[in-house]
C-alpha cells in the first residue's frame, strides 16, 4: 500500500519535532501516512513545494522562514491565515493549494490547558509583533478578553498590527505601546511572542506587570526556563508555561485539516517533554 505523503519544510529543519509528532498522531489514530522533514534552499521554497506536490505529496507544514512565502503561494486560504498574512499548513487538492494557519489555534488550546479559568474577561498582554503574534491575535480576540495590549520593541509595528486587527473585534479594548509604556499596568495573561528567548534574552519589561494568579507564557520551547519565564518566577508568578504544548496543538490542528480526525495531544506532549528532558 502507498502511504499518503506529508512533510514539514523549512530552513533549518533538522531540529524539527514535527516528524516525530505526526508519526505518533498517525500511530494513535491508525491513519496510513508518512511524514518527512524537507530542507528547502532559502531561494527555493516554491520549487521544493511544487516538486513534493508533483511527487504525490498531500500536504505540508511550513516553518521558519517560509510562512509569508507560503501565504503568497496558496490559491485559497482560511480566514485565520488571511488575517495572519502567514500560512503554516498546506493542503494539496484537485482544486489547487489551500493554506491555513494553525499556530493561533494551537496557542489558544494550550493556553486553555494551562489556565485555570476562561480567557474571556482577562487582561492579556501580547509581547511581539512578528509572525507568531500575528497568528495569535485573531483567536485571542475571539475569546473576548477584557483587553488585549500589544507591546513591541519597535513600537510602530505594534501600532500597525493593532490598527489592522481592531475591526475584527470592535468590542475588545485593543491597544498598542512600547515596553516602557507598560509601567504601572497589570495583566492576567502575559504571552511572550518575541524572538528574544532564541537569543537567550528577555524583553525589557518594567516590574509589577503580573496581576495575582497571572499566567506567564513563552512561545519558545525546548530551552527549559527561558529568561522571560525565569523573570516571571522571580516576580512570584506560579503559573508559567513554555510553547511546547502550542507546538503539539498546532500540529494536531494541521492533522485534523488533512485527515479529518483530531489526535489526542496529551500523551504526545508528555512523551516529547520526557524526550527533551533527557537530551
Ligand atoms: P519574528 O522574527 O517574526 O518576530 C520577532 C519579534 O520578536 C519582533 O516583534 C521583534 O521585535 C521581537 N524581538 C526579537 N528580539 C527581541 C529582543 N531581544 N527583545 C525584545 N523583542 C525582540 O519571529 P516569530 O514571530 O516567528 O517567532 C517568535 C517566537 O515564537 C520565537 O521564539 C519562536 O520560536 C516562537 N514560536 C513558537 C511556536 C510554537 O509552536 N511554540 C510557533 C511559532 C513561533 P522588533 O519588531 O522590534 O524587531
Amino acid at each position: 500500500m502507498t502511504l499518503d505523503r506529508y512533510a514539514v519544510i523549512g530552513n533549518p529543519i533538522s531540529h524539527s519535532r514535527s516528524p516525530a509528532i505526526h508519526a505518533e498522531f498517525a500511530r494513535q489514530t491508525g491513519e496510513q501516512l508518512s511524514y518527512e522533514a524537507l530542507l528547502a534552499p532559502l531561494d527555493g521554497f516554491r520549487d521544493a513545494v511544487e516538486r513534493f506536490r508533483r511527487a504525490g505529496g498531500r500536504g505540508m507544514n511550513v516553518t521558519v522562514p517560509f510562512k509569508l512565502e507560503a501565504f503568497a503561494l496558496v490559491e485559497r486560504c482560511s480566514p485565520r491565515a488571511r488575517a495572519a498574512g502567514a500560512v503554516n499548513t498546506l493542503a494539496f487538492g484537485p482544486d489547487g493549494i489551500f493554506g491555513d494557519n494553525t499556530d493561533g489555534a494551537g496557542l489558544l488550546r494550550d493556553l486553555v490547558h494551562n489556565l485555570d479559568r476562561p480567557l474571556e474577561g482577562q487582561r492579556i498582554l501580547l509581547l511581539g509583533a512578528g509572525g507568531a503574534a500575528r497568528g495569535g491575535l485573531l483567536p485571542l480576540l475571539a475569546e473576548r478578553p477584557a483587553s488585549l495590549t500589544l507591546a513591541n520593541r519597535s513600537v510602530a509595528k505594534a501600532h500597525a498590527l493593532a490598527a489592522a486587527f481592531r475591526s475584527h473585534a470592535p468590542d475588545v479594548a485593543l491597544d498598542a505601546c512600547g515596553f516602557i509604556d507598560l509601567t504601572g499596568r497589570a495583566f492576567d495573561v502575559v504571552i511572550n511572542a518575541t524572538a528574544a528567548s532564541l537569543a537567550n534574552e528577555a524583553p525589557q519589561l518594567p516590574p509589577g506587570l503580573y496581576a495575582a494568579n497571572a499566567l506567564a507564557y513563552d512561545m519558545m520551547y525546548g530551552r527549559g526556563d527561558t529568561p522571560f519565564l525565569a523573570a516571571a518566577r522571580n516576580d512570584g508568578v506560579t503559573q508559567r508555561a513554555d510553547g511546547l504544548g502550542m507546538l503539539v496543538e498546532q500540529a494536531a490542528e494541521s492533522f485534523l485539516l488533512w485527515r479529518g480526525v483530531r489526535p489526542d495531544t496529551a500523551a504526545v506532549l508528555a512523551a516529547l517533554r520526557r524526550q527533551l528532558a533527557g537530551e
